[in-house]
């Protein structure tokens, strides 16, 4: 069958034959509808250090996706063929203390699909039953493609109260994005968002931000100031990854404030301890998604009229890859879909 493959450790991804997938007893074969490019696939397709030490070649890649159910496992109960699923891409051990106590996202030892085993850019994929979400049919194609990442947003987001709350998040890539969106419609008051790339501000400004913040050209204290807030911001979502954009947000931050922390440095960071000591800050990291907690919160905000769809900004066949990878990579592009039928 066809998939999008590293092949070779350097940069680049091709387009290529792999042996079709087999299922064992626990597992169903999905044959892939669409995709989406997550900035891992990103990562891997520059062949940077993490991409290097981690990733096997050659391996189909991607873990964003919606397909159909072709067949399923003799063990498998509660899911048939035709269904249509997306999947957790985080694959857990079942074993471990987290696992047996239900809080699967804490798993420690966690497989990646399309990092550490194959994944879904390919017209076919088998993942284990318990990792399968069966989308409900009043979710399109194109945001079914994209849970794994909305979910991230919300697994962040819904970390902390945001009711009447003023949220600070940093970083308006696709997660940071639909972050705004989620913190509007669960009732926060102001939502603000930092970036230094004006075209994802302006996407955020769509999603309902109150004010969307090139931190190149403004100050967040400034617009605190034009918002009319007077001690600071009572939720902070870190979804940038970068490290000043985070000590930015520990400034800013009121006493008792809390912070998710989904955004991954590059490296180790120093940050000022002493202020987060001093207000009292509380700080949570956020790993993947809750199984199935996020899957059920996401899917039923989406159907009580939450709409993502603006993050969509590119949708391509599968045939132009090249392109799609592309887009991606400049910066300016939201969420981009890859169509494999
Ligand atoms: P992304 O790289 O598309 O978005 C990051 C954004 O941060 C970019 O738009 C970038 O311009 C912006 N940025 C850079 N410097 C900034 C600064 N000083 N201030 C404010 N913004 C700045 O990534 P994404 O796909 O939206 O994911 C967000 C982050 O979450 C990334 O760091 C990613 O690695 C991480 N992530 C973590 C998990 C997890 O399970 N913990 C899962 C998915 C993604
Ligand atoms: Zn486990």
């Amino acid at each position: 069958m066809k998939a999008l493959v590293k092949q070779k450790t350097e940069a680049g991804i091709w387009m290529d034959e792999v042996p079709f997938p087999s299922i064992g007893h626990n597992d169903v074969l999905i044959k892939i509808v669409k995709t989406a490019i997550c900035g891992t696939d990103i990562h891997i397709y520059n062949w940077d250090a993490w991409a290097e030490k981690t990733i096997p070649v050659p391996m189909a890649i991607g873990h964003e996706f919606v397909g159909i159910v072709t067949e399923i496992g003799s063990e498998v109960r509660g899911l048939k063929e035709g269904d249509r699923v997306s999947a957790e891409g985080h694959i857990t051990c079942g074993h471990c203390r987290n696992c047996r106590a239900g809080k699967r996202h804490l798993c420690r030892n966690t497989i990646g699909v399309g990092v550490n085993r194959p994944g879904c850019f390919a017209e076919y994929i088998s993942v284990p039953a318990s990792n399968v979400f069966r989308v409900p049919a009043s979710i399109e194609d194109d945001i079914a493609a994209i849970l794994d990442p909305f979910g991230n947003a919300a697994h962040t987001a819904l970390s902390f109260d945001l009711v009447g709350e003023d949220v600070l998040i940093t970083g308006a890539g696709p997660i940071g994005i639909m972050a705004v969106a989620i913190a509007r419609h669960v009732g926060a008051r102001f939502v603000v968002i930092t970036d230094v790339n004006d075209y994802r501000l302006a996407l955020a400004r769509q999603m309902g931000a109150s004010a969307a913040i090139n931190v190149t050209q403004a100050s967040i204290v400034d617009t605190e100031r034009e918002l009319g807030m007077k001690e600071g911001f009572d939720v902070g979502l870190e979804m940038s990854g970068n490290i000043q954009a985070f000590r930015d947000m520990l400034q800013v931050m009121n006493y008792g404030g809390k912070v998710a922390i989904l955004g991954i440095p590059t490296g180790e960071v120093s940050l000022d301890l002493t202020r987060i000591i001093l207000k009292g800050l509380v700080l949570k990291g956020i790993y993947g998604r809750e199984m199935f907690e996020t899957w059920y919160k996401m899917t039923s905000m989406l159907q009580s009229h939450l709409d993502i769809t603006p993050v969509i900004t590119h949708r391509f066949s599968v045939d132009d890859f090249q392109q799609a990878f592309d887009v991606m990579r400049s910066g300016m592009s939201g969420k981009v879909i890859l169509d494999w039928q």
